[in-house]
């Protein structure tokens, strides 16, 4: 009996602790890359619509009080923005919020690959051929009230370069900046799909090499390049934990590694937000 009432304790002990850390995802973070989330007015309803730098903006409804959340992109100049609501009866108005300014680093990469730095012109006509697909699937809107934002890792693994990086490839001008969370692990490790979603499309591109792109909902995308293996099809129907591929080094890579792209509102924003510190590098 006395181990009994024990367990029991412990049970809601546990339960009390884990509602009490329970997080919602994405960590708001109004600089550029990441994301500003801004409480909505009491005049918003499902049938409102939020639209930034003329692009639809993600809604949802978290303890009863309606939210926006804005992908900010990189090139986004520190200050006052404002979103444009459009209500329900169609009536305009504006929404005011603040970006912070900052610093990411600068680092110097050398590929020995020569053809991957400065790529021939097939290559190039290669890319230019493939960019609409990409651009198209990262434009992706589905109406979806119910999205799971609170994602899990994609894969075990070291974080082996971080979103927003400036790099400079073999000391050449051109400053590009990583767009992506790089995530180390040996060619075949396991990549599953962070949340529940559905196959936007899969392919092998130039600079990605085989890529696999998840619809998460109202413009939440998910990207997934390098792949070994891709183990989804497009149009498939994903659940959150679900394998769709292996971790390898197809397209401009120097090592095995999952390049995680994140896109919201068709912005590529920091993939770390959306995960939670406490089951963070392993
Ligand atoms: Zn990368």
């Amino acid at each position: 009996m006395m181990i009994k009432n024990l367990l029991l304790v412990s049970f809601f002990t546990l339960l009390t602790f884990k509602l009490a850390i329970a997080e919602v995802f994405p960590t708001a973070s109004p600089v550029p890359g990441g994301i500003a989330i801004i409480k909505l007015d009491h005049d918003f309803n499902n049938q409102s619509k939020v639209y930034f730098w003329k692009k639809r903006i993600l809604t949802r409804k978290v303890n009863n009080s309606w939210q926006a959340l804005v992908g900010l992109p990189l090139k986004i100049k520190a200050g006052a923005h404002k979103i444009k609501i459009i209500n329900a009866q169609g009536k305009k108005y504006f929404q005011e919020f603040s970006v912070h300014t900052k610093d990411y680093e600068t680092r110097h990469i050398t590929i020995k690959n020569k053809r991957m730095v400065s790529p021939t012109k097939k290559d190039i006509e290669r890319h230019y051929k493939e960019k609409p697909l990409i651009i198209a699937a990262l434009k992706t809107w589905t109406e979806n009230s119910n999205i799971q934002t609170n994602f899990i890792h994609p894969v075990n693994g070291r974080f082996s370069s971080i979103f927003g990086l400036k790099r400079i490839y073999n000391n050449q001008k051109r400053i590009r900046r990583h767009t992506g969370l790089d995530i180390a692990a040996p060619t075949g490790t396991a990549i599953i799909s962070p949340a529940k979603g559905k196959v936007i499309r899969t392919g092998s591109y130039f600079f990605t090499g085989n890529t696999v792109f998840i619809d998460h909902g109202q413009g939440l995308i998910s990207m997934y390049c390098h792949l070994d293996k891709t183990n989804v099809k497009a149009g498939q129907e994903l659940t959150q934990g679900q394998n769709i591929g292996t971790v390898g080094m197809t397209g401009r890579v120097s090592g095995p590694h999952l390049h995680w792209v994140v896109s919201l509102n068709n912005t590529k924003v920091d993939p770390k937000l959306f995960i939670s510190k406490n089951n963070a590098e392993k």
